[in-house]
């Protein structure tokens, strides 16, 4: 499954300079800071299927009634990811729902709103919404607080609060039928947390108890990440959550030791974790975010 990973975890500098290629005219393919990468649609059976382009990745959900459709990223993988749909079907686009607030995700969807989509995401992003607009920012249409069952004709995703991690209001979209659960940044299968290991981990604690209870509650067999490879097993989750829970003991335990608050980063070591992906790169990063929750609860 990790030969499946090639794309690098994405630095935030990277990530602005791919968001500022949404303006750009329909391409045949899209350019990114990873070359010109066009859309790869993988099947995953009963109606659902996963799509990437340009490093990013959603999910569809083809019913008899229409489509369900995740992140559109921006308005041109939003193009490339409904030409992808259209290859599939030509039924109507009846709901997008955004995986959480960040802009490098829910860029783009006005294209989707064009074809009749109804948007959703959670009712949290909404003031994060309102208070960092974006041009291309589609407001959604409607949200909901823990959870919401979305049919599209004899096939049902539903929209799942399991509480803060990566962002304060992302979404598991669980497909039943499937039993696939679609996590974006919050799982990124066999990594370590990206952008410098500075923004994935926004709410360091309540992020292992909110992994804990979608394993807890969702009988939930594979998972969709929103970078990377098409899938992965349920246990991507499972070493997600204690990886987070190996960087809150191993930088509370320097922190009782007396270790200087400057070394404590540098000191940090997790040989269990050294596979990841990002270890060594970005292992000092997400420790240094973890001291700043122990020393200022944020
Ligand atoms: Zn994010």
């Amino acid at each position: 499954m990790r030969t499946l990973l090639r794309t690098p975890i994405l630095a935030l500098s990277v990530m602005l300079a791919f968001t500022a290629c949404s303006t750009a005219q329909q391409p045949a393919s899209t350019a990114t800071p990873f070359g010109t990468l066009s859309a790869v649609t993988t099947d995953l059976g009963d109606g659902l299927y996963t799509v990437s382009a340009g490093g990013y990745r959603t999910v569809f959900l083809v019913g008899d009634n229409g489509v369900l459709v995740g992140d559109p990223i921006s308005t041109p993988i939003a193009k490339q990811f409904l030409s992808e749909i259209r290859k599939v079907t030509s039924k109507p686009l009846l709901y997008v729902v955004y995986s959480h607030n960040h802009w490098d995700h829910v860029l783009g969807g006005q294209v989707f709103k064009d074809e009749g989509a109804e948007i959703w995401s959670h009712e949290a992003c909404l003031p994060h919404f309102y208070r960092n607009s974006h041009p291309d920012l589609v407001l959604p249409d409607r949200s909901y607080e823990q959870k919401q069952v979305l049919d599209v004709g004899n096939a049902k995703a539903e929209l799942l609060y399991h509480g803060p991690n990566h962002s304060d209001c992302s979404t598991h979209l669980y497909f039943p039928a499937q039993k696939i659960v679609h996590i974006v940044d919050t799982v990124q299968p066999y990594a370590v947390s990206g952008a410098g290991g500075r923004m994935n981990d926004s709410y360091p604690k309540q992020f292992v108890a909110s992994l804990q209870k979608l394993e807890d509650e969702v009988p939930f067999e594979r998972m969709v990440p929103g970078h990377g490879g098409p899938i992965a097993p349920r246990d991507a989750v499972t070493n997600r959550r204690e990886y987070q829970q190996g960087l809150l003991d191993a930088v509370k335990a320097e922190i009782d030791k007396g270790t200087p608050f400057g070394e404590i980063p540098g000191a940090v070591s997790l040989p269990q974790f050294k596979d990841l992906l990002g270890y060594d790169q970005y292992l000092a990063a997400n420790a240094q975010r973890i001291l700043i929750y122990y020393t200022i609860g944020w």
